[in-house]
């Protein structure tokens, strides 16, 4: 197998491109894929301050580290979740990480907002699923975190497999405000509220794992525990199934839905600030300042029964 390119050995083979490349031309071909994604739908500039969310996992460490070759300015943002060993490690290949590229990290822990419960512990008291929990305290904290400190842009690592399994989950049930919402950049439409933005859209999780190995980025390979059998990865395999017979099948569905938007955009919601802390609701009190009364409230349950 040889580069399409250079004639030089070829390290990784894409079917749906119907493109092998050696290991200097499909570093090339990961940043084009990146570069694309910023033009095409205008995540952000070289002026802009971006906050990326960075997990541990492969794909928000390779993209904090190739936004950063493209010149941009990028600080990390990482949420400690308490979710056990698991957390542990996260968290420490991920200080690890921007320690050796002398990046910006700030990390944050989960019981600073859930009234000192982490992620598991506060679902339990809640009696609520903890991918739901871990959602909300995610998208709170890395806005709240981004607009205290000044950020511009907020960045997630999300892929085409991602972004794809999304959209067949919202498909199947018809989630057509979330269908709406489904785009590489949704703008800000509150003083308290960042732009966020998805540059990985035009890779897909096996790129985006071969651009880490050969960065020589360690990352932690395992899920979540916690999202064990979650219907997302069933999505993600039946989708990888039809690629096998069918490449480039996530390729076109995920871009032909962005480029045709048959739901239209997402409605600019009158979003409202929080009466307790401020930031970005449709009620009077957001979910997040909800959630901790009732976490709250249920310790207090505990002590005195
Ligand atoms: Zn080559
Ligand atoms: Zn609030």
């Amino acid at each position: 197998m040889k580069c399409r390119i250079c004639g030089q050995k070829a390290v990784i083979k894409l079917r749906q491109h119907n493109l092998a490349l050696c290991e200097e031309h499909f570093d090339e071909f990961f940043l084009k894929r990146v570069k694309k994604a910023i033009k095409e739908y205008r995540l952000f500039g070289q002026s802009d301050k971006l906050l990326i969310a960075v997990s541990g996992g492969k794909d928000s460490l390779s993209l904090w580290d190739a936004l950063v070759r493209l010149g941009y300015h990028v600080d990390g943002l990482h949420i400690d979740l308490g979710i056990g060993e698991y957390s542990i490690r996260s968290r420490k290949i991920t200080e690890e990480f921007a320690m050796e590229h002398k990046f910006r990290l700030i990390i944050v822990e989960a019981e600073d907002f859930l009234e000192g419960y982490t992620v598991p512990k506060a679902s339990q008291r809640l009696r609520r699923s903890p991918c739901s929990l871990c959602g909300l305290l995610k998208r709170y904290v890395m806005n709240r975190v981004g607009v205290e400190k000044g950020y511009d842009v907020l960045v997630t690592g999300h892929n085409l497999d991602d972004e794809s399994a999304t959209l067949l989950g919202n498909l199947l049930t018809w989630q057509e405000e979330y269908l709406r919402r489904q785009y590489p950049v949704l703008e800000s439409t509150h003083e308290n509220l960042l732009r966020k933005v998805k540059p990985l859209i035009y890779l897909t999780e096996r790129e985006v794992a071969a651009y880490a190995v050969l960065r020589s980025i360690k990352y932690v390979e395992e899920e979540c525990p916690l999202s064990r059998g979650a219907t997302s990865l069933e999505y993600k395999s039946a989708l990888n199934q039809l690629e096998v017979h069918h490449p480039g099948t996530k390729h076109r569905f995920l871009h032909t839905f962005l480029q045709r938007r048959p739901f239209g955009s997402a409605k600019s919601l009158q979003l409202l600030s929080c009466s307790e802390c401020g930031y970005p609701t449709t009620s009077k009190v957001c979910s997040m300042c909800r959630t901790k009364v009732r976490l709250k409230e249920s310790s207090h349950e505990i002590r005195t029964s």
